[in-house]
């Protein structure tokens, strides 16, 4: 704003306007206006190239004219969507009341009055149509305390709440586990995350305690596991947040639940994207191994799915837990098509209390509570009958019953489909309440008298087409053709005039006025009565909020169970055994992504077995482009991520080691497309490898040193290998085209090779997909050139220049020559032994907990001089 005089010009809607504008200034406001939302100034700008909707001017503001652009406010929800998934965040100011209140307040130029009622962000969403049914919503908070970090996250939409330690390593891994719709994190928050938005409020481990204690009704929160400062801040920012989201009603939140680093594995970022575990390379779900997995009938089921496959388990009782309910519906397809064809008729009740909890539910959403709980029960009957029940199916049964009372109350309260709006009423069943049937009985009435009183006045005023209407601005009136107005014009008529219009005229008459009012007001007490039982309904569901959200926790663990064991018996797959020590058999593996892309086009997959063991742990696999080598890499990932989430495996046959971490690493030009550094890429996310994968992580290593020149390439690959084999001494798979790796084999005793076969046919190459033990007999590349196209001239001359290069290679010992005598890596490694260092060895020393603050000071000045 310029000065005094600019200000002077400002109109009282405008200064109305800039006064909320300023209490939101990071969002978009959306001002109501009548039957519209308003956006002005730079806000309107935003949104009209965003939506795509025209812009116009509205008055002047400091000199100019103000740029506004609108959208009917019946239809809001589809423009919010796409501001929203556009990275906005929308502040939504209504009317607090109507023009007539204030005109009665302040006056006839009196500006209505208006209030932000709710801001929404991607991480805030409860409504249908802005949600994924079959995706979770985290918004996630991290603050930093006392050098450590922590983790709050929560799904408004179903009331999920979880909070998390994290070491700094594995912040990037727990974010893409969740998958976060918006992240928050304190102003000045020392991570570089630039998909975080820095917000000021509430990151208070001391006000976030008691705000807990508070909200779940304990005195402490040790039974939730204890959190620490850290945890306790992010906590306490996620409950400002959504403070701010809902202007102070705080959605349903369930008891939050601790999670630990160790008690999933760890994936990291680059290897759930390589992965495509959750999402395919391209970002939708299409593609994915979830989407090749998911047999899910329920949104619920397909969130809990995603949440499994996210995080898979490393335990062993909770897997064959999981895996007891598969295979006990893997067993009985009959019990399996009943289970599944009764969840599919099954509402989301969790998302439907989260929009109730978050004081934007309705009628509806009460009336698929009642059905949705109802259908539990009568689950809980079925299941009930099986025996013997497996652990986990006993634990879930008894979160199917004990909603009788408030099912009961839902059925005799509400009709058999209550509509999503209450606004109109008739959603409360007839003989619920008396009172109610009584106000309807007069509204009934007044309407029959009303259409009899049309039948009189036609006959005493001759008038046939004479007819009684209603209509917002005029209520009952009696409306004539103007032609046949006159006589009703007469003073001593009994009619009064109401309005001319282009054909009719229309009239009120005090009869039709007396009926009229009954009506009108028997409805408003109606309406008035069915809200009262609405919110009545509401808060005695509410009541039971957490035990609704156990039974539709329960509910999506059935269908997750049931879903996988309906894919298993679709593709054979076979329940995974596990053992103590870190290895990896799988006999018959298959990549479901692939075998049904592969399946698609007409052909068959070759399944191929993988066999690791402690000392055969590092298998290096050769072979031609297009041979298969990245697909077995990546099946056997799947496999170890289907089978410690509970899942059966695409395998014949499948025993392993719980696998504590996984990396996926895919050489840089894969990656190409998306125009990073990628060498520069591919080698940081090798380095996070070898510093964190233990004896018992899996990693997978596909051509990696293949972003840089030759020689470079292969010297980091061969490094690469040897650190792999002799320092992590994990499970590996390492993919190549560097053939001369191969001769690793004769130095690391856990290393062998493989290759994918190939064969040339009457001069055509034909790839076997088939995993052979050995080194690959050759490369192939010209024969791959051909597949791909290549004309015959430039073929030919590939074919001679690689002739010459192959003589050379022969003379001179080649790419690889002079390796042979490399020292071993362990030896080269290992630092050769050192003079102790001073500064070491005085850390050593030092007892923390004995030191006083005065020789804790003296000691860093000690320090410093040794250094
Ligand atoms: P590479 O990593 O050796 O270049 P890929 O694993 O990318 O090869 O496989 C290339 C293509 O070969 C795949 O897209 C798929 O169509 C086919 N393919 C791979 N593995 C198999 C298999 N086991 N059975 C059948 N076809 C396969």
């Amino acid at each position: 704003m310029k000065n005094g005089t600019a200000a002077a010009q400002t109109t009282p809607m405008m200064a109305q306007y800039l006064a909320l504008k300023a209490q939101c200034p990071d969002c978009l406001l959306f001002y109501r206006m009548g039957d519209f939302f308003e956006l002005f100034l730079e806000d309107a700008r935003i949104a009209a190239a965003c939506l795509d909707i025209a812009l116009t001017a509205r008055g002047e503001h400091d000199g100019a004219a103000v740029p506004m652009c609108g959208v009917p406010a019946h239809s809001a929800e589809s423009y919010l969507a796409r501001l929203i998934k556009a990275g906005h965040r929308v502040a939504i100011a209504e009317q607090t009341e109507t023009p007539a209140e204030a005109k009665k307040r302040g006056g006839s130029k009196a500006l209505v009055g208006r209030a932000i009622v709710r801001v929404v962000t991607a991480g805030t969403l409860t409504e249908e149509t802005l949600l994924d049914a079959r995706a979770a919503n985290w918004l996630v908070a991290i603050a930093e305390a006392g050098g450590a970090l922590g983790l709050a996250a929560a799904d408004i939409s179903t009331g999920r709440f979880e909070i998390a330690a994290l070491v700094p390593g594995a912040l990037d891994a727990e974010l893409a586990r969740l998958g976060a719709a918006e992240i928050i994190v304190p102003e000045g928050f020392s991570y570089d995350l630039p998909a975080a938005y820095p917000t000021p409020d509430g990151f208070d481990s001391i006000a976030a305690e008691r705000r807990l204690k508070a909200l779940f009704g304990v005195a402490t929160l040790d039974g939730y596991g204890g959190f620490s400062r850290a945890e306790l801040a992010a906590a306490g920012g996620l409950l400002a947040y959504l403070d701010r989201a809902g202007q102070g009603t705080l959605p349903f939140l369930q008891p939050p639940r601790r999670r630990a680093a160790s008690d999933h594995m760890m994936i990291d970022a680059a290897t759930r994207e390589s992965l495509e575990i959750t999402a395919a390379a391209g970002g939708g779900r299409k593609g994915s191994l979830l989407d090749a997995v998911d047999r899910t009938v329920t949104g619920a089921g397909a969130r809990l799915l995603a949440a499994d496959l996210g995080a898979p388990l490393t335990e062993i009782a909770p897997i064959e837990a999981r895996l007891d309910l598969v295979a006990l519906f893997a067993g009985d397809g009959g019990l399996r098509d009943m289970l599944r064809s009764k969840l599919r008729a099954l509402p989301d009740i969790g998302r439907a209390l989260g929009r109730l909890a978050a004081g934007r539910g309705g009628p509806r959403d009460l009336g698929l509570l009642r059905d949705g709980l109802d259908e539990g029960y009568g689950l809980h009957q079925i299941l009930e009958r099986i025996a013997p029940r497996p652990m986990l199916l006993d634990a879930l049964l008894p979160r199917f019953i004990g909603h009788g009372a408030l099912v009961d109350i839902l059925r005799r309260a509400l009709v058999p489909s209550p509509p999503i709006d209450a606004s109109n009423g008739g959603y409360i069943a007839e003989g619920y309440d008396p009172a109610l049937d009584d106000l309807r009985g007069q509204g009934g009435e007044g309407r029959r008298a009303i259409a009899a009183l049309e039948a009189r006045y036609r006959d005493e005023t001759g008038i046939a087409a004479l007819k009684i209407r209603h209509n917002a601005v005029l209520g009952y009136h009696i409306e004539v053709p103007a032609r046949h107005a006159d006589r009703l014009l007469k003073a001593d008529s009994g009619f009064t005039h109401r309005q001319t219009l282009a054909g009719v005229v229309r009239f009120n008459a005090p009869e039709l006025h007396d009926h009229a009012m009954r009506v009108t007001q028997s409805g408003a007490h109606a309406l008035a009565a069915e809200a009262a039982h609405l919110e009545e309904l509401t808060a005695a569901t509410l009541a039971r909020a957490a035990e609704i959200a156990a039974t539709a926790d329960a509910l999506a663990r059935l269908d997750v169970a049931a879903g996988l064991a309906e894919r298993a018996s679709e593709g054979g797959w076979c329940r995974p055994a596990f053992t103590d020590h870190p290895c990896f058999e799988v006999e018959g593996g298959r990549h479901p992504v692939v075998e049904s892309a592969v399946a698609a086009s007409g052909d068959r997959f070759v399944a191929n077995d993988c066999r690791l063991s402690p000392d055969n742990r590092l298998w290096l696999v050769t072979g031609p482009n297009m041979g298969g080598k990245s697909t077995f890499l990546r099946q056997n990932a799947a496999i170890a991520i289907l089978a410690q989430a509970g899942a059966f495996v695409p395998a014949t046959k499948a025993t392993m080691g719980l696998v504590d971490r996984l990396f996926s690493r895919v050489g840089a030009s894969d990656n190409l497309a998306r125009g990073r550094s990628t060498f520069m890429v591919e080698m940081v996310e090798t380095a996070a490898i070898l510093a964190q994968a233990t004896e018992h992580s899996f990693v997978i290593l596909d051509e990696v040193g293949r972003g840089t020149s030759t020689y470079d390439g292969l010297a980091i690959a061969w490094a690469v290998v040897e650190a792999v084999h002799d320092l992590n001494r994990c499970r590996c798979l390492f993919a190549t085209h560097y053939h001369e790796l191969t001769r690793l084999a004769e130095r690391l005793d856990a290393l062998s090779l493989h290759h994918v076969r190939a064969r040339e046919w009457k001069g055509d190459l034909v790839l076997l997909h088939e995993l052979a033990r050995g080194p690959a007999d050759r490369s192939y590349g010209i024969a791959v050139a051909r597949l791909a196209g290549l004309p015959p001239p430039v073929l030919a001359r590939a074919g001679d220049v690689l002739k010459r290069l192959e003589a050379g290679r022969a003379a001179t010992g080649g790419l690889a020559a002079g390796l042979d005598d490399l020292p071993l890596f362990a030896a080269a490694a290992a630092k050769p032994e050192e003079a102790p260092d001073p500064l070491r060895t005085a850390l050593d020393a030092i007892d923390a907990d004995a030191l006083s603050p005065r020789d804790a000071l003296d000691l860093i000045y000690r320090l410093k001089r040794l250094a």
